[in-house]
């Protein structure tokens, strides 16, 4: 029976225990087995108790969880090529040759170069005599498969990624209980989201609560902005508004590529004569229930990891699961992370240009 393995790696997200779960279950539909590699790249490291066979009832429950109940790490052994050979024996020895991770960007380039070393790795593991020409002779190629795990819907090619529309909710449900208070006593609001390259949540956020202004990464606020955001927010009040929203994603910066604070958009508000709080929004945008759409998510595109496996030929590129236009397809993993990673350096490198021209070009 060939052995399917799943982790959860890098950032958490709600949605993980979905795509576990429907990992675990397909496989077994398939006449597969199912193996569960606990805290992400370190289980497969370490090997052993950390990479358990996991059965029907293993899984109950799991949609319904936020976070990974098979836990994630940031894993530096998996960096180093020693430590990938360590991985490849321990999953020669559980025999898996088929990997499903739910990641983001960085594990999923990690996976991706595991499989491209993976012939050279074995063949370094038989010279040192650490597995035997035996052991290794059945599986010559390993298989992998990527899931999207991450709140800031930051990957290219995909339309959601999972996790991201639970935080979305999350964020709306805590500017709403901030507008309750804000509307009581006409003060103005100053929100921090989650968001170092990706200004979705944000964005999204901001037309989901009606808020008055927003900052994002992609778009610089434009030289006046101060004025700008002002004259808005009194045109609101004019119009009978008891409340200001102004939400800044953590990575927001001017056109002079000056970081925009809560506390300075606070010190303006305050100036202006609003009675403004600022309120950080953390971790709480990654924690809780997923929301259905991210269960739904999950679990399709867990289904369609194991049909990938399943299907994949050793020339078969390495796919990554995505959702385009409300379809389950597969795309080039490789080929999204290089994307990604562009629209990243874009806007690391101030070239908010180009930046805009890869997430159109999406
Ligand atoms: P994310 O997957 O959320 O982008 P990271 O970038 O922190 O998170 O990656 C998670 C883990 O994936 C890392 O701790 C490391 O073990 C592994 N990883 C990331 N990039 C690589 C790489 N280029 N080569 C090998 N492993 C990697």
């Amino acid at each position: 029976k060939r052995r399917i393995g799943v982790m959860t790696s890098g950032g958490d997200a709600p949605g993980m225990n979905g795509s576990v779960r429907a990992v675990v279950r397909m496989a077994l539909h398939s006449n597969c087995e199912a193996y569960a590699i606990y805290e992400g790249y370190d289980g497969l490291v370490k090997g052993g108790d950390m990479i358990k066979e996991m059965k029907w009832e293993d899984v109950r429950g799991f949609l319904s969880e936020g976070g990974t109940l098979i836990g994630t790490a940031r894993c530096m052994e998996f960096m180093q090529r020693d430590g990938r050979r360590t991985a490849a024996k321990n999953m020669i020895l559980k025999g898996i040759d088929a990997l499903v991770i739910c990641g983001g960007d960085g594990s999923l380039t990690g996976a991706d170069r595991f499989r491209d070393e993976w012939p050279s790795l074995l063949e370094e593991l038989v010279k040192e005599k650490e597995l035997t020409p035996e052991q290794v002779a059945p599986f010559k190629h390993l298989n992998i498969v990527g899931l999207v795990g991450s709140i800031d819907n930051d990957l290219s090619m995909t339309d959601a990624t999972i996790g991201c529309y639970s935080s979305l909710a999350r964020i709306c449900e805590a500017i709403d209980s901030v507008d309750t208070t804000a509307t009581s006593h006409q003060r103005a609001f100053v929100v921090e989201t989650m968001g170092r390259h990706c200004g979705w949540l944000t964005l999204m956020a901001g037309v989901a609560t009606g808020s008055d202004f927003i900052f994002i990464p992609e778009q610089p606020a434009k030289e006046g902005w101060e004025g700008n955001m002002l004259n808005i927010i009194r045109k609101h009040r004019q119009m009978g508004k008891r409340k200001t929203i102004v939400i800044v994603a953590e990575g927001a910066i001017d056109e002079r590529l000056n970081k925009i604070t809560p506390h300075q958009i606070k010190e303006i508000l305050s100036e202006a004569g609003l009675d403004t709080r600022v309120t950080t929004l953390g971790h709480v945008q990654r924690g809780g229930q997923p929301a259905a759409y991210d269960r739904m998510l999950s679990t399709l595109q867990g289904v369609e990891a194991v049909k990938a496996v399943l299907e994949a030929t050793p020339e078969t590129p390495s796919p990554v699961i995505c959702m385009i236009e409300n379809k389950i397809v597969r795309r080039p993993l490789l080929e999204a992370v290089a994307q990604t990673k562009k629209v990243a350096e874009a806007i690391e490198k101030k070239d908010f240009r180009t930046a805009m021209e890869l997430r159109d070009a999406e």
